[in-house]
Protein backbone atom coordinates (compact mmCIF):
# COMPACT_ATOMS: atom_id res chain seq x y z
CA UNK A 1 0.00 0.00 0.00
CA UNK A 2 2.46 2.41 0.89
CA UNK A 3 4.76 1.60 -1.96
CA UNK A 4 1.67 2.58 -4.19
CA UNK A 5 0.69 5.69 -2.26
CA UNK A 6 4.65 6.67 -3.03
CA UNK A 7 4.28 5.94 -6.46
CA UNK A 8 1.20 7.66 -6.90
CA UNK A 9 3.07 10.84 -5.31
CA UNK A 10 5.87 10.63 -6.82
CA UNK A 11 4.44 10.39 -10.41
CA UNK A 12 2.34 13.64 -9.44
CA UNK A 13 5.75 15.84 -8.68
CA UNK A 14 6.89 14.39 -12.11
CA UNK A 15 4.19 15.40 -14.27
CA UNK A 16 4.30 18.92 -12.69
CA UNK A 17 7.52 19.40 -13.95
CA UNK A 18 6.30 18.59 -18.02
CA UNK A 19 3.43 20.25 -17.42
CA UNK A 20 3.49 23.93 -18.55
CA UNK A 21 2.43 26.42 -15.22
CA UNK A 22 -0.94 25.72 -14.38
CA UNK A 23 -3.83 28.41 -15.20
CA UNK A 24 -4.57 30.87 -12.74
CA UNK A 25 -8.37 29.68 -11.08
CA UNK A 26 -11.04 31.84 -10.56
CA UNK A 27 -11.16 32.07 -6.29
CA UNK A 28 -14.28 30.08 -5.39
CA UNK A 29 -16.77 32.05 -3.28
CA UNK A 30 -19.34 30.14 -1.07
CA UNK A 31 -22.78 29.56 -1.83
CA UNK A 32 -23.65 32.12 1.16
CA UNK A 33 -20.96 34.88 -0.11
CA UNK A 34 -23.18 34.89 -3.31
CA UNK A 35 -25.96 35.01 -2.03
CA UNK A 36 -24.92 38.04 0.16
CA UNK A 37 -23.55 39.75 -2.92
CA UNK A 38 -26.01 39.70 -5.39
CA UNK A 39 -28.54 40.91 -2.53
CA UNK A 40 -26.53 43.84 -2.48
CA UNK A 41 -26.59 44.54 -5.92
CA UNK A 42 -30.27 43.95 -6.00
CA UNK A 43 -32.79 47.07 -5.42
CA UNK A 44 -35.58 45.12 -4.30
CA UNK A 45 -35.26 44.28 -0.91
CA UNK A 46 -35.24 46.93 2.13
CA UNK A 47 -32.24 47.15 4.01
CA UNK A 48 -31.30 44.72 7.38
CA UNK A 49 -33.72 41.89 5.49
CA UNK A 50 -30.62 39.58 4.36
CA UNK A 51 -30.57 37.92 7.15
CA UNK A 52 -34.07 36.85 6.51
CA UNK A 53 -33.61 36.47 2.66
CA UNK A 54 -30.87 34.29 3.47
CA UNK A 55 -32.78 31.48 5.35
CA UNK A 56 -35.31 31.51 2.44
CA UNK A 57 -32.15 31.11 0.09
CA UNK A 58 -31.04 27.83 2.04
CA UNK A 59 -34.48 27.03 1.94
CA UNK A 60 -34.72 27.25 5.99
CA UNK A 61 -38.01 29.36 5.61
CA UNK A 62 -40.18 30.08 2.57
CA UNK A 63 -40.99 33.43 2.53
CA UNK A 64 -44.06 32.45 -0.28
CA UNK A 65 -45.58 30.78 2.13
CA UNK A 66 -45.14 31.96 5.98
CA UNK A 67 -47.31 35.05 7.31
CA UNK A 68 -50.85 35.80 6.43
CA UNK A 69 -51.60 36.27 3.33
CA UNK A 70 -52.22 39.83 2.00
CA UNK A 71 -56.27 40.45 1.81
CA UNK A 72 -57.84 42.52 -1.17
CA UNK A 73 -57.49 45.89 0.93
CA UNK A 74 -54.11 45.44 1.97
CA UNK A 75 -53.16 44.61 -1.99
CA UNK A 76 -54.93 47.87 -2.81
CA UNK A 77 -53.17 49.57 -0.72
CA UNK A 78 -49.70 48.73 -1.27
CA UNK A 79 -50.80 49.06 -5.34
CA UNK A 80 -50.28 45.21 -5.86
CA UNK A 81 -52.15 43.57 -8.27
CA UNK A 82 -55.05 42.22 -6.46
CA UNK A 83 -54.78 38.44 -8.37
CA UNK A 84 -51.56 38.45 -6.76
CA UNK A 85 -51.01 35.81 -4.16
CA UNK A 86 -48.60 37.09 -1.77
CA UNK A 87 -47.84 36.73 1.88
CA UNK A 88 -47.20 39.52 4.98
CA UNK A 89 -43.30 38.23 5.13
CA UNK A 90 -42.49 38.40 1.60
CA UNK A 91 -43.85 42.03 1.89
CA UNK A 92 -42.09 42.82 4.97
CA UNK A 93 -38.36 42.23 3.20
CA UNK A 94 -39.28 43.79 -0.17
CA UNK A 95 -38.14 47.33 -1.24
CA UNK A 96 -41.11 49.58 -2.91
CA UNK A 97 -38.93 48.79 -6.00
CA UNK A 98 -39.62 45.03 -4.99
CA UNK A 99 -43.49 45.51 -4.89
CA UNK A 100 -43.26 47.57 -8.54
CA UNK A 101 -42.55 43.99 -9.67
CA UNK A 102 -45.00 42.43 -11.67
CA UNK A 103 -44.29 39.53 -10.07
CA UNK A 104 -42.67 40.20 -6.72
CA UNK A 105 -41.46 36.58 -6.14
CA UNK A 106 -39.19 37.33 -8.67
CA UNK A 107 -36.82 39.11 -6.66
CA UNK A 108 -35.92 35.95 -4.57
CA UNK A 109 -35.79 34.39 -7.34
CA UNK A 110 -33.24 36.65 -9.39
CA UNK A 111 -31.09 36.46 -6.18
CA UNK A 112 -31.37 32.68 -5.71
CA UNK A 113 -30.55 32.35 -9.94
CA UNK A 114 -27.65 34.88 -10.23
CA UNK A 115 -25.95 33.35 -6.91
CA UNK A 116 -26.57 29.59 -8.00
CA UNK A 117 -25.53 30.04 -11.48
CA UNK A 118 -22.71 32.09 -10.99
CA UNK A 119 -21.07 29.32 -8.13
CA UNK A 120 -22.14 26.58 -11.51
CA UNK A 121 -20.38 29.03 -13.97
CA UNK A 122 -17.03 29.37 -11.30
CA UNK A 123 -16.76 25.87 -10.79
CA UNK A 124 -17.35 25.11 -14.66
CA UNK A 125 -14.35 27.60 -15.30
CA UNK A 126 -12.45 26.24 -13.18
CA UNK A 127 -12.84 22.83 -14.53
CA UNK A 128 -11.47 24.32 -17.73
CA UNK A 129 -8.32 26.22 -16.15
CA UNK A 130 -7.44 22.64 -14.48
CA UNK A 131 -7.61 21.07 -17.06
CA UNK A 132 -5.24 23.62 -19.39
CA UNK A 133 -7.93 24.73 -21.38
CA UNK A 134 -8.19 28.35 -21.77
CA UNK A 135 -10.80 29.74 -24.08
CA UNK A 136 -14.34 28.86 -23.75
CA UNK A 137 -17.15 29.83 -26.74
CA UNK A 138 -20.34 31.79 -25.12
CA UNK A 139 -23.71 30.10 -26.28
CA UNK A 140 -26.81 32.67 -25.09
CA UNK A 141 -30.10 31.27 -24.42
CA UNK A 142 -31.38 32.48 -27.75
CA UNK A 143 -34.84 33.64 -26.75
CA UNK A 144 -36.33 36.74 -26.36
CA UNK A 145 -35.41 37.00 -23.31
CA UNK A 146 -31.47 37.14 -24.17
CA UNK A 147 -30.16 40.94 -23.29
CA UNK A 148 -28.31 42.71 -25.29
CA UNK A 149 -24.56 41.65 -23.61
CA UNK A 150 -25.92 37.51 -24.69
CA UNK A 151 -27.17 38.87 -27.88
CA UNK A 152 -23.99 40.12 -28.64
CA UNK A 153 -21.57 37.43 -27.46
CA UNK A 154 -23.51 34.80 -28.58
CA UNK A 155 -20.61 32.35 -30.95
CA UNK A 156 -17.59 34.62 -29.71
CA UNK A 157 -14.58 32.75 -28.18
CA UNK A 158 -13.65 34.18 -24.72
CA UNK A 159 -10.45 33.48 -22.59
CA UNK A 160 -11.23 31.40 -19.60
CA UNK A 161 -10.91 33.61 -16.52
CA UNK A 162 -11.82 35.79 -13.42
CA UNK A 163 -12.23 38.67 -15.91
CA UNK A 164 -14.86 37.00 -17.90
CA UNK A 165 -16.90 35.95 -15.05
CA UNK A 166 -16.64 39.77 -13.60
CA UNK A 167 -17.70 41.31 -17.22
CA UNK A 168 -20.42 38.68 -16.84
CA UNK A 169 -21.83 40.09 -13.51
CA UNK A 170 -21.35 43.35 -15.05
CA UNK A 171 -22.52 43.28 -19.08
CA UNK A 172 -25.40 40.56 -18.72
CA UNK A 173 -28.85 42.26 -17.90
CA UNK A 174 -30.86 39.14 -18.12
CA UNK A 175 -32.48 38.23 -14.68
CA UNK A 176 -29.64 35.61 -14.10
CA UNK A 177 -27.47 34.42 -17.24
CA UNK A 178 -28.76 31.43 -19.11
CA UNK A 179 -25.92 31.06 -21.41
CA UNK A 180 -23.18 27.92 -21.70
CA UNK A 181 -19.71 28.52 -22.74
CA UNK A 182 -18.41 25.59 -23.95
CA UNK A 183 -14.33 24.58 -24.09
CA UNK A 184 -12.86 25.09 -26.98
CA UNK A 185 -9.93 22.05 -26.68
CA UNK A 186 -7.25 22.26 -29.52
CA UNK A 187 -6.33 18.53 -30.21
ZN1 LIG B 1 -27.86 38.34 -20.64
Amino acid sequence: MLKLISKIFSKKASDKKTRKPSLQAIQPKSLDNLFEKHFNESSYFKEGTFDTVIKHLRHEIDLNKSGEKLTAEEKKSLGLNSRLSITSDLVAVLSESGLNLLNPKEALKQVYYRATFEANRIENFNKMLSAGIEQATYTSCGDERDCEWCKANNGVKFKVSEALNTEINQGCTCDWNRGFFKAEINF
